[in-house]
């Protein structure tokens, strides 16, 4: 997935970053906007971070026994959050995984409703996402993944309200939880519109499912708080990983007292992990949350804003037709969307011809973008006056790209 099949080209290899710089094994500096898909947010190399982390190692990398480093973390997601409990994991997709395991273990039911375009990480259950219609039960969109294992998963589009109501009017004795990114940031940022995340906990409540908001891009991103911070909705159960790791495998999830304490060994929903908690990554983790704080936001927001306004005046400059769209810090560029995008059939429409065009003009500057017109763009606090303004110098070559590309379709 870090190929460059959507952009086409070489991925570039690199050796090595710090700040808001990746450098190439060829040499070549590239400002850089995907932070290592989220994670970043202090930039690379962080000296206090490399510190902390090299301390640990000394200590030695794993033990298989409890640590303080972890209880710390656990400790950091409980006081900026809205989960009273949390369980450490590995990766977003361990995260997402549990979280439906328990859900389903806690309601004794098995259909989970998902969305279009949202991605929860390469759960089985989670991976189908065509765009099929109202209760209409999914079919695996990845060889590997069994029907059986598909079956219970319904897919919505997103920020479709009715078609909310209408599978609950006709499953929701089933159906165990629904679950949603917290803001759509893997078809390209799409914020849920105003109060769909608290009618989703509301419907899922009337008919005793639960609401897993997936915080794994979000957390600890666009606020201290994740997107809890921003529109105040508390899931039932919330999935974290990226920023909570710091550059390392670390991702969690968490939840009401009660659901939690359902899981083993307290209650009988299995789950367990050799190398959650570990001391090097809780670490890394926690020493990248302790430096997050307000100013580290402040700077991520303005960032955003700053970068986002010299896209779509380059764009508009050259006649190319665009929606730059955030949800929080997160945002990316809509070539050819002629309004704001609420769900995948619009995201998908957009022009990724244009796109690559624009990506290819952005790399020869020395800018790295995620190589793929359906991922968000990603700052950290590291970008400074120099990295900004080689993204202000490379963008009039790159929308003219844009338009040239725009004009042989
Ligand atoms: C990245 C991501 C995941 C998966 O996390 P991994 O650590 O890659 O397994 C899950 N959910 C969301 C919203 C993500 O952005």
């Amino acid at each position: 997935m870090r190929a460059f099949r959507a952009v086409g080209g070489t991925p570039r290899f690199v050796e090595r970053a710090s700040g808001p710089y990746v450098y190439d094994v060829d040499g070549n500096e590239y400002v850089d906007l995907v932070g290592s898909w989220g994670p970043m947010i202090l930039g690379h190399a962080h000296p206090e971070v490399v510190e902390a982390v090299r301390a640990q190692v000394d200590l030695g990398t794993s033990y298989g026994t409890p640590t303080r480093p972890e209880v710390e973390l656990a400790e950091e997601l409980v006081a900026r959050t809205s989960v009273d409990q949390v369980r450490l994991v590995s990766s977003g997709t361990e995260a997402t995984m549990s979280a439906i395991r328990l859900a389903r273990g806690a309601t004794g039911r098995n259909v989970v409703v998902k969305f279009a375009g949202h991605y929860h990480g390469h759960v089985d259950a989670l991976l189908a996402a065509a765009g099929s219609g109202v209760a209409t039960l999914a079919l695996p969109d990845t060889p590997g993944v069994t029907a059986a294992s598909a079956a219970d998963t319904i897919v919505l589009p997103y920020n479709d309200r009715d078609a909310v109501t209408a599978v609950f009017a006709e499953h929701g004795d089933r159906i165990a939880c629904v679950i949603a990114e917290a803001a759509a940031g893997n078809m390209g940022a799409v914020p849920p519109q105003d109060g769909f995340n608290a009618f989703l906990r509301d419907t899922a409540h009337a008919a005793g499912a639960l609401l897993i908001l997936d915080e794994v891009m979000t957390g600890f991103r666009v606020s201290r708080s994740g997107w809890y911070g921003i529109d105040g909705v508390a899931a039932d159960l919330t999935t974290f990983g990226k920023v909570m790791g710091g550059g390392f495998p670390a991702a969690a999830f968490g939840g009401r007292a009660d659901l939690m304490a359902q899981l083993a060994p307290s209650g009988p929903v299995y789950q367990a992990g050799t190398l959650a908690g570990n001391p090097v990554a809780t670490t890394a983790g926690l020493t990248t949350l302790r430096l997050a704080d307000e100013s580290v936001y402040a700077t991520l927001n303005a960032h955003a804003a700053t970068i986002g306004e010299l896209v779509g005046a380059a764009l508009t400059k050259q006649g190319v037709d665009h929606v730059v769209q955030y949800a929080g810090n997160l945002f990316s560029v809509f070539f050819g969307a002629e309004g704001p995008v609420a769900d995948f059939a619009a995201a998908k429409a957009c022009d990724t011809a244009r796109f690559a065009a624009f990506f290819h003009a952005m790399l020869e500057a020395g800018v790295y973008l995620p190589p793929s017109a359906f991922e968000v763009w990603f700052v950290s606090a590291a970008h400074d006056e120099r990295a900004i303004d080689r993204i202000a110098q490379a963008l009039p070559a790159a929308a003219e790209a844009a338009a040239r590309a725009g004009s042989q379709t």
